[in-house]
């Protein structure tokens, strides 16, 4: 069904269950809903069951590029604006996130497949991002120093970067457009988004609200393409533009910084992961497995932050992988969008084929399959979620991003074994730890090469903190104060000791 409406073409987008109304479905350019110039579109598909949710408008290179002058145009305008000013309508857009908690749900529902509580949770945790950031616009500080000598003062004040192009993945679609709008907006600096071509209509709609909250013309601009490096490529060349926010797979991320050297362009990447989880003999059993569950299966196994390789001391083993597998064989399978569902379908058959095939070689390579270990045989990209116990070194599993509902589980005897194993990877986004010794949390915080520690919990993503990896994990840190530094740069100014004669 289509209609239009103050967005331009908007349509509504349902299934049997959910329904939300009044979805754009075109560019958001200048402050104005508009078709591609070209005039295609392309299909946004419910992975639940393939079939077709809305058409999208296909951005061309020349539309990524109207967005971008829109983004340039605005700029001086964006940063001359009262701190306030950009508070309230990040605080408005918070608020009309929050009113439209059933919308954003049913949405990331119908075009990623993840359950419809956790879909709920993702407005919340990506809505605080707007919240944090209205609050941190009217805290941009600045700094006045001595120099050594004695002999002069230098004043630090800070500045928007400038127009920032923003690229986002389907796995939360939600919440990696704020996590980058929020400090953006809040620093002074205007954005052209890029959104995932399999999840767009979240982001359209999140555009439409701050639309609604009273967002001036070319500050915010939305781009959806079939194309993402045909329409990328000239943004990220163009001089004009000043930072690139990227949140994606480490290949497309590497590549994107090669494209940004050229004009040594300020960049924030936020990558891959491979998280270990490790779990120790002194472990609290209960909270181990409850927590295992929550970093392994949020999201249906599909974030960067998802628990990839458990590595469990010889003593606890047997007893974790059992806990642990009668939990798994509890989830219930099925459409996001029905209220009883605990897991979802992955996000395309790519998906699924990674799974399978990464299970299979672990498999022949001497891993004991506890359960699962199937494609579930119905409509849609399901697969069953699956234990694996003594997975072999030189299985694929150990060093590829699983992103599925696949536990791996390998046994360790000594801390020291552990930590080697965690930090046997190229990569440092997460690592998960149990145990009940402070101490040994303490060391393993010094010790294990991430960015993140979750130490006797499932879930670490919050607004409030600075969220980010190292290694080929990325770059920069989004959320908390470090959020907005990236979006802003500083400049000092010398002047003279204000005490010499
Ligand atoms: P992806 O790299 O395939 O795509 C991410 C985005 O980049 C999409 O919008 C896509 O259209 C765009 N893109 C792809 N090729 C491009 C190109 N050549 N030029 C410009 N843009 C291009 O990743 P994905 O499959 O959408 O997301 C999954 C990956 O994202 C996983 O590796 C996951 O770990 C990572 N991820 C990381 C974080 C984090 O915070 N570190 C968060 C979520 C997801």
């Amino acid at each position: 069904m289509t209609d239009t409406t103050t967005t331009g073409t908007a349509t509504t987008v349902a299934d049997e269950n959910v329904s939300v109304a009044g979805v754009p479905t075109g560019l958001f350019i200048g402050g104005a809903w508009r078709a591609a110039s070209g005039g295609a579109t392309f299909p946004v598909r419910d992975p639940s069951t393939g079939e077709v949710l809305a058409e999208v408008a296909d951005a061309t290179p020349e539309d990524g590029m109207a967005a971008l002058d829109a983004a340039v145009a605005a700029q001086d305008a964006w940063a001359a604006t009262a701190p306030r000013e950009r508070s309230d309508l990040l605080r408005r857009a918070f608020d009309l996130v929050r009113a439209h908690e059933d919308d954003l749900a049913a949405l990331m529902t119908l075009e990623m497949g993840k359950p419809l509580a956790e879909a709920r949770g993702e407005v919340v945790y990506g809505g605080e991002f707007l919240r944090w950031f209205s609050e941190e616009a009217v805290r941009i500080g600045g700094d006045y120093r001595t120099n050594p000598e004695g002999t002069g003062r230098a004043i630090v004040l800070k500045r928007p970067v400038g127009p920032v192009y923003a690229i986002t993945p389907w796995n939360f679609p939600l919440a990696m457009a704020t996590r980058k709008i929020g400090p953006a907006l809040a620093a002074g600096c205007t954005v052209v988004v890029k959104p995932a071509e399999l999840t767009p209509l979240t982001t359209l709609f999140l555009v439409e609200l701050f639309r609604r909250a009273g967002l001036p013309d070319g500050v915010l601009n939305v781009v959806p393409s079939l194309d993402a490096k045909g329409l990328s490529e000239p943004i990220i060349a163009d001089r004009r533009l000043r930072k690139l926010t990227f949140t994606g797979s480490t290949p497309v991320g590497s590549a994107l910084l090669k494209q940004a050297a050229d004009n040594v362009l300020k960049t924030s990447m936020e990558l891959g992961g491979n998280a270990p989880l490790l779990v120790f003999d002194d472990a609290d059993l209960d909270t181990a497995v409850t927590a295992a569950m929550l970093a392994k299966f949020r999201n249906v196994g599909e974030a960067c932050t998802a628990a990839n390789r458990f590595f469990v001391q010889e003593g606890i083993a047997d007893a974790f992988t059992a806990a642990l597998t009668a939990k798994v064989d509890a989830l219930r399978i099925g459409r996001g969008s029905e209220e009883d569902t605990t897991l979802g379908p992955l996000i395309d058959d790519r998906a699924v084929d990674k799974a399978a095939r990464l299970v299979d070689d672990a498999v022949s390579r001497g891993a004991r399959l506890v359960t699962g270990g199937r494609r579930v045989d119905r409509p849609g990209t399901y697969y069953a979620p699956t234990v694996l116990d003594d997975v072999q070194p030189g299985s694929d599993i150990l060093t590829t991003e699983i992103f599925g509902p696949v536990v791996s589980i390998t046994r360790f005897a000594t801390e020291e074994e552990g930590i080697r194993l965690a930090n046997d990877t190229e990569f440092g986004l997460i690592a998960y730890a149990y145990t009940s010794d402070f101490a040994r949390g303490q060391r393993l915080a010094e010790r294990l090469e991430t960015g993140m520690l979750g130490l006797n919990t499932g879930v670490v993503s919050n607004a409030a903190f600075p969220f980010g990896g190292v290694k080929s994990s990325g770059l920069g840190r989004e959320g908390a104060h470090e959020g907005i530094e990236e979006y802003l740069e500083s400049v000092y100014v010398l002047t003279p000791d204000p005490f010499a004669a």
